[in-house]
């Protein structure tokens, strides 16, 4: 029952319906899914609890089977602004109900019930959230993480393009130097002083390879780029055969190329990924208590109409104030 969201092209899609829940109260005896789908949302909800050490609040959940599905025409431009833009747990209710669940596996037993430290220290967000595949449950912080990783992606892609300074990008990225053992074979295992882009939050990036440790800030941010949407990528986008076109005269062929995921955080990471190949204009929301990152269209200034309100309410007292 996966989705193929297709990527090249729109086309009509099923969609299973999904539901926020209060990850406290669910019986899963009582869902209404089949009983494959059950014993896999008994093991997510107790290998995601375990993973996020019980704290996990909210959810979203297949709520129901493919007589209770609907269709949709699907397209993904535009797809990662709308999820870029998520704020509330209400607004991603609605994009899930709209779209689907993102595809992200639940954490394996073996995994959350290591006591290994090393397997033990694999238990955050930049290790279990990133795995795609088939998914009934989805905790709401995994859904908050790829939305602040995708503003993050765009913050940093917006500094790239105005570098003027290396200003800009120090205030989304920085670089770390940190000593261990970095070979992947153990006789290449000693002890090494190697650089490391990291988000601002000390969230780890990448290693730098060592013909870039050299390089200005502008082309490290570059390849720093290029590399996180590689990794979100590679993994999740499939090509299959469209049209089949020939030419009567050669007597030659040709197969256009189709592009689909089944997971539509693929999409949207694809999304993004042409985002930034046609050069689009990424523009910080205006409203001073939000300035989240959109693209840029027309002469939008707010990255929604309540953040245009609000910096309307902002101006409306500085005046009085100031009157
Ligand atoms: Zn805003």
């Amino acid at each position: 029952m996966y989705n193929y969201y297709p990527l090249s092209h729109s086309s009509k899609i099923n969609l299973y319906p999904v539901e926020l829940v209060a990850t406290d109260c669910i019986e899963v005896e009582e869902q209404n899914l089949g009983p494959a789908s059950k014993e896999i949302l008994k093991n997510s909800i107790n290998n995601w609890s375990k993973a996020l050490r019980g704290k996990m609040s909210f959810a979203l959940k297949l709520a129901g089977l493919e007589e209770d599905s609907h269709q949709m025409v699907f397209s993904n431009t535009g797809l990662m602004s709308e999820f870029a833009s998520l704020k509330t747990i209400k607004d991603i209710e609605a994009f899930s109900k709209k779209y689907g669940l993102l595809g992200i596996k639940h954490p394996d037993s073996e995994q959350v019930n290591s006591q290994t430290p090393l397997i033990k220290a694999t238990l955050q967000p930049a290790f279990i959230f990133i795995n795609y595949g088939f998914s009934v449950f989805e905790p709401i912080e995994l859904w908050q993480w790829h939305i602040n990783e995708v503003q993050k992606i765009l913050r940093l892609y917006h500094a790239v393009r105005k570098a003027s300074s290396d200003e800009l990008i120090y205030e989304i990225v920085e670089i770390k130097m940190h000593s261990g053992m970095f070979g992947s074979l153990t006789e290449d295992k000693e002890i090494t002083d190697r650089y490391f882009v990291q988000w601002i939050n000390g969230e780890e990036i990448l290693m730098l390879p060592e013909h870039f440790e050299e390089k200005p800030l502008l082309e490290i941010a570059q390849y720093t780029l290029a590399k996180i949407l590689e990794s979100r990528i590679s993994d999740g986008i499939n090509l299959a055969t469209g049209d089949l076109i020939s030419n009567p005269s050669t007597k030659g062929f040709m197969i256009t190329e189709l592009r689909y995921t089944r997971y539509l955080l693929a999409a949207i990471y694809y999304d993004l990924w042409q985002t930034i190949n046609d050069s689009k204009n990424i523009y910080l929301c205006d409203n001073e208590n939000c300035r989240l990152p959109f693209v840029k269209s027309g002469r939008k200034k707010y990255c929604n109409e309540a953040c245009k309100q609000e910096a309307y309410r902002i101006r409306l007292k500085k005046t009085e104030r100031e009157g």
